[in-house]
């Protein structure tokens, strides 16, 4: 079968990880050569020679803090200088902050925005002079049902998801004429180590566990993999017509008004 992303490059955030991680892999199957950023290379190198070796295509790790932009535009261009430019940006690194209100601290929020909201932003910024100068750039940014329907205990993240799906909706209407595609996607409960972090913190874990299944219509918790699916889908040119848009992933619960 003919690959999907053939000849493309693509920059990945939270790749390390989760989602990230399994959209990487993916990726490098369907014929792209990728980078991977994360906050720790340690475990990106470790998967790039891994996904390199087994596909034979260019993969490269770089490390950066999203929420600092020189961080930022410094493993652009070490992505830009390894995969010589950037067709895909994938923004999938982000946070779970889950306060009360009242007791959240500044710092938190700052926390949440910066990495769930401005982080996006910051990659964009850097990797867009370069898409504008080729007329072409597909970005996915990873937001999530939280950016559409509210999940009380879960503030401030939702702000923040709200506000990337906002991002995605503006930025891609700004630079529709030239080429660039700006999309989002919207997972809902998915078995990653952030989800699982989720629900040991929780007091009695596995009856959340089932009690998140129960709640999807199709009664299981998402996987990684079929999240990447969707961004594959969105970053290849077969969805050429798709832009400033967002497309939900959560087995059909955000449907839902009352059991
Ligand atoms: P994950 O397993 O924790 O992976 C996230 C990755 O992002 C980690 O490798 C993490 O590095 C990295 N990261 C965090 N902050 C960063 C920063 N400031 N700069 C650079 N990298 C950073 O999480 P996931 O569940 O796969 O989530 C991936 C994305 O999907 C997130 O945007 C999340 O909000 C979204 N999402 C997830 C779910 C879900 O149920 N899993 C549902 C909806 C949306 P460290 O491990 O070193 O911190």
């Amino acid at each position: 079968m003919s690959e999907r992303l053939p000849n493309k490059t693509a920059l990945i955030t939270g790749a390390g990880s989760g989602i990230g991680s399994a959209i990487a892999e993916l990726f490098v199957r369907e014929g792209a050569s990728v980078a991977l950023l994360d906050l720790d290379s340690d475990v990106t190198e470790a998967l790039a020679s891994r996904l390199q070796h087994q596909y034979k295509k260019r993969c490269v790790a770089v490390e950066a803090d999203v929420t600092q932009p020189q961080q930022v535009q410094s493993a652009v261009q070490q992505a830009q200088q390894a995969l010589g430019h950037i067709d895909i940006l994938i923004n999938c690194a982000g946070i779970n902050v889950f306060r009360d209100p009242l007791a959240l601290e500044e710092e938190e929020w700052q926390r949440c925005m910066a990495t769930n909201l401005k982080g996006p932003y910051n990659l964009i910024r850097s990797v867009l002079p370069g898409m504008l100068a080729r007329q072409y750039g597909n970005i996915v940014n990873v937001a999530s049902v939280h950016g559409h329907r509210i999940i009380p205990g879960a503030f401030p993240y939702p702000v923040a998801k709200h506000g990337l799906i906002g991002l995605t909706r503006s930025l891609g209407v700004e630079y529709a004429a030239q080429g660039i595609r700006i999309n989002s996607i919207s997972p809902g409960l998915i078995m990653t180590p952030a989800a699982e972090a989720w629900l040991a913190s929780c007091p009695d874990p596995q009856a959340e566990r089932e009690r998140q299944a129960a709640l999807l219509p199709c009664k299981r918790i998402g996987e990684p993999s079929e999240v990447a699916y969707t961004a594959l889908f969105l970053a290849s040119d077969e969805a050429r017509f798709i832009n400033a848009t967002d497309i939900l992933i959560d087995g059909g619960r955000s449907q839902i008004y009352h059991e």
